[in-house]
């Protein structure tokens, strides 16, 4: 659909960069060749978006994986280029779930659902509506739980529902049928993230079509009969991993994240149209991994025969650097032996007129301050240096292992996250001289040896814009079980001030319990700046409290 409009506006970059090509190598001229034709297609709408997990993604997996044959390079993953890895997709309802009333089907979805935290469980019974005695289903109206705390800005549905269930089974309910006669919307879906504590009896939403259909007289006994089965969904994505065995003791790794956003299923777009897009990520970062599979030849053709290198493109980083966490804790060679790690993402979109490159990780090598004062290709750019190893961005997971992390961004712009990100508007030339510039870098550190690491200051986690309180923790968005595990703490922020430290897994803030990041955001959005609250977290098998001030 967009690509009507991509190929209008390609005209004046096409024309612009044909002029400064004029004057380049003719090696350059084929980087330059090689550039566009690796971003069109990763970025085309074929591979609708090369979301995580997805045939769009294995395409360009595919394809990543030949241009590292056709670099002459050896595979390097557990499946030969590939390293697969799960992610956790959630919850889904299965087509054995079943509700019936007086022997008369309810429809899924449209009439009825179970909640995500539903005991997965066969029951029937014969109750009458208004009638809650022991030993069968009940049915509980959500009006009064909504109209009395209108006004209460604490008050949290989610958490109201799990303590009425469990006070329902107390008095002896086989499962919980709520239904809402408010004038007062409830907002109530299946939640495939929910991470809360289950249930033990089936938990069943009837909507509000649905109550008045079935569920009309309050008196009358009912026949119901209930079967509720939800199981985990996942889906598996793949890194893909090249090798240059020079038979040197230290490796150099290079990366890139080749996954975008798909159709914005995981919610992580800024388009939120009414139509069905393809975020096609030329910048993001499809651009980095054509920078990766040309560095890659570059390098293979080099006589820098001092390291050996390990190139990865990396799947699942949109969804929290799933990819780069998963190849750091299963690694494909020595992380002892990692010299220092490279990482791009988003390098193809540099300022014609401020030629602004960001270098992040500045600070995890003392070694990075001299190279970067004698490296000559940084006359063409203006850099800004970014001490910190952590980023939005997989050189985060190598940073985590005390490796030395380099960052190369081009810098952020309209199109990011949006539809709109597109091959047209990438800065080709720029590309190929954030390229040369690596390409530099590496070639003034070949004979140093293995760099020495240093720890850095954290950079501070980007849901500060969203809400008026932060707790200044990063979380492991690649967590699966129950609470928000802490991956990096802030200087200076109220979780460093409470004694939180990585690895702790917070379980509870304020009277808000916390099993998913979604509701520890939901839970965040309900305290102000100068307010006092405690954090409960589990870190190993204790559990603990501490005070927290916003
Ligand atoms: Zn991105």
């Amino acid at each position: 659909m967009f690509r009507k409009i991509s190929l209008a506006l390609f005209v004046l970059p096409a024309f612009f960069q044909f002029a400064i090509a004029q004057k380049l190598k003719k090696a350059d001229k084929v980087i330059l060749i090689n550039l566009e034709t690796h971003i069109r297609f990763l970025a085309d709408d074929k591979l609708e978006g090369r979301r995580a997990g997805t045939a769009g993604e294995k395409l360009a997996g595919d394809y990543i994986s030949v241009e590292f044959q056709k670099a002459g390079l050896q595979p390097r993953g557990q499946n030969s280029w590939f390293q697969p890895f799960v992610i956790d997709d959630g919850k889904q309802i299965t087509s054995a779930t079943h509700f019936s009333i007086n022997n008369v089907e309810l429809k899924s979805d449209k009439e009825y659902f179970p909640l995500a935290f539903s005991a997965i469980k066969n029951v029937e019974g014969s109750p009458a509506m208004a009638l809650q005695e022991s030993g069968v289903p009940w049915f509980i109206d959500l009006k009064e739980m909504l109209d009395t705390n209108q006004n209460n800005p604490h008050f949290d549905l989610d958490n109201s529902m799990h303590e009425r269930v469990k006070d329902c089974v107390l008095k002896g309910a086989t499962a919980v049928i709520f239904y809402n006669t408010s004038k007062l919307d409830d907002n109530i879906s299946f939640n495939a993230k929910d991470k809360s504590e289950t249930a033990t009896v089936p938990v069943l939403y009837v909507t509000k079509e649905a109550r008045k259909k079935y569920l009309k007289d309050e008196s009358a006994s009912l026949e119901v009969k209930i079967n509720v089965d939800i199981t985990d969904k996942k889906r598996t994505a793949n890194n893909v991993i090249g090798y240059i065995d020079n038979g040197a003791a230290n490796c150099i790794v290079i990366g890139a994240h080749y996954d975008h956003l798909g159709y914005g299923e995981d919610g992580n777009g800024l388009y939120r149209g009414p139509e069905k897009m393809i975020f096609n990520g030329a910048d993001d970062n499809a651009s980095g991994t054509a920078a990766l599979m040309e560095i890659a030849k570059l390098l293979k053709q080099s006589k820098f025969k001092n390291n050996n290198y390990l190139f990865i493109a990396f799947s699942g980083e949109e969804l929290g650097l799933f990819g780069s966490k998963y190849f750091v804790e299963h690694p494909t060679i020595d992380l002892g032996k990692v010299n220092y790690m490279i990482n791009m993402d988003m390098v193809g979109r540099l300022n014609d007129s401020t030629h602004v490159l960001t270098v992040g990780g500045y600070g995890t090598s003392p070694s990075w301050s001299t190279i970067f004062q004698t490296t000559n290709e940084k006359k063409y750019f203006t850099i800004k240096f970014d001490s910190s190893g952590t980023g939005p961005s997989d050189h985060t997971s190598f940073y985590r292992k005390d490796i030395p992390v380099l960052f190369f961004f081009t810098g952020i712009h309209s199109d990011y996250h949006k539809p709109t990100d597109d091959y047209n508007k990438i800065n080709y030339t720029g590309e190929l001289y954030v390229i040369k510039y690596i390409f530099t870098l590496i070639d003034e550190l070949n004979d140093k040896g293995k760099l020495a690491f240093a720890k850095t200051r954290e950079t501070q986690t980007a849901s500060s814009t969203r809400f008026s309180v932060t707790l200044g923790i990063m979380p492991d968005y690649t967590f699966s079980g129950s609470g928000v595990r802490v991956d990096g703490v802030s200087d200076g922020r109220p979780a460093q001030k409470a004694g939180l430290k990585t690895g702790d897994v917070i379980v509870q803030l304020g009277d808000y319990p916390v099993s998913s990041l979604e509701n520890y955001m939901q839970a965040l959005s309900k305290f102000k700046k100068g307010d006092n609250t405690k954090v409960k977290y589990k870190r190993g098998n204790d559990v603990s409290e501490a005070a927290v001030q916003f």
